[in-house]
């Protein structure tokens, strides 16, 4: 492509808020052969909302609303904001707890009136050694519907579980399909659990599923593609998704306002909308059409 096309190409997609940072970018987009989608923020809205609390033994439901939201007050998580909001809207009083510890991927652990608190997934109490066969029924009923169902233990004992529940973005389906229709494959990979992984993945039309991932891990995925021979676009919020946005042939940063990480990804979507991970695949193959 000659330095014109690009510029010109540039341009016209800044004004449609898609900001490309290099000129390579902008050429590789058009041979993409796959594209991973992060979950969260991502296909989902990335604002999750409480949807059901449910005591066990002999626990209250504000309860262990308030436990869980004692433990999430020291924790930046989306999860966490879900479980705090949700707290507060209920007017409960959050009690202070000590040596708070954030698992990443996994969930929380501190301390509250000399007892040990445990908040997150299965695989945090698997860790912890946590019997939970006579919640798992319960917990894949959630899972199904495409919500993340997180467990409260307190002193190993399992007192209860919060499901949350994180919608697909309006545009998600409709840039899905535009994807397929390139011929580009289409994954999500996500931290959360295979089974709300699914479900949501089928509710927004993507086949290829990557789950229970820790952060860390999601560049690894990237990599596993383009050992296959795949080019490989990455699109995420760029704050835990960096090293993978990094590790793709194209990172796309997607977000709003002031919670995008700029500096991360090739390509930067102002809006949130997956809906400019398609236009820029079609603005670099005309781009390079053009020119030849
Ligand atoms: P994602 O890929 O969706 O951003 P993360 O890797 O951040 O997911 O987290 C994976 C899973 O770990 C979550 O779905 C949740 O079950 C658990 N988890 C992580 N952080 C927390 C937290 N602060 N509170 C409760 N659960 C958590
Ligand atoms: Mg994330």
């Amino acid at each position: 492509a000659t330095p014109i096309s690009i510029m010109v190409a540039v341009g016209r997609a800044a004004q449609s808020g898609i900001l490309i940072r290099n000129g390579d970018a902008l050429q590789t987009a058009g041979r993409l052969t796959t594209i991973v989608l992060d979950k969260t923020g991502t296909v989902t809205e990335g604002k999750p909302k409480v949807v059901a609390v449910v005591p066990l033994q002999r626990w209250q439901e504000d309860e262990v609303l308030a436990w869980a939201a004692s433990i999430e007050a020291g924790s930046e998580h989306p999860l966490a904001g879900a479980i705090v909001a949700e707290a507060e809207a209920r007017g409960l009083e959050p009690a202070s707890v000590t040596d708070f510890e954030a698992v990443t991927g996994k969930g929380v652990r501190a301390k509250r009136d000399g007892k040990t608190i445990l908040f997150g997934n299965l695989a945090l109490m698997e860790a912890e050694g946590i019997d939970c066969r006579a919640i798992v029924v319960r917990l894949d009923e959630f899972a199904e519907a495409g919500q993340t169902p997180m467990i409260l233990v307190v002193d190993k004992e399992v007192v209860g579980i919060i499901a949350v529940a994180d919608t697909i973005k309006p545009d998600s389906k409709d840039a899905i399909r535009r994807l397929k229709a390139l011929g580009i494959k289409v994954w999500m990979v996500t931290g959360d659990n295979e089974k709300t992984a699914r479900a949501i993945a089928r509710e927004a039309g993507i086949d290829e599923v990557r789950a229970e991932v820790l952060p860390e891990d999601k560049a690894q995925v990237v990599r596993e593609l383009q050992r296959r021979g795949e080019i490989v676009g990455m699109v995420g919020d760029g704050v835990n998704d960096a090293p993978a946005l990094a590790q793709a042939n194209v990172g796309f940063a997607i977000g709003t306002g002031t919670d995008i990480a700029i500096e991360s990804g090739d390509v930067v979507i102002m809006q949130g909308s997956l809906l400019k991970v398609p236009e820029t695949v079609k603005l670099s193959r005309a781009t390079i059409r053009n020119i030849k």
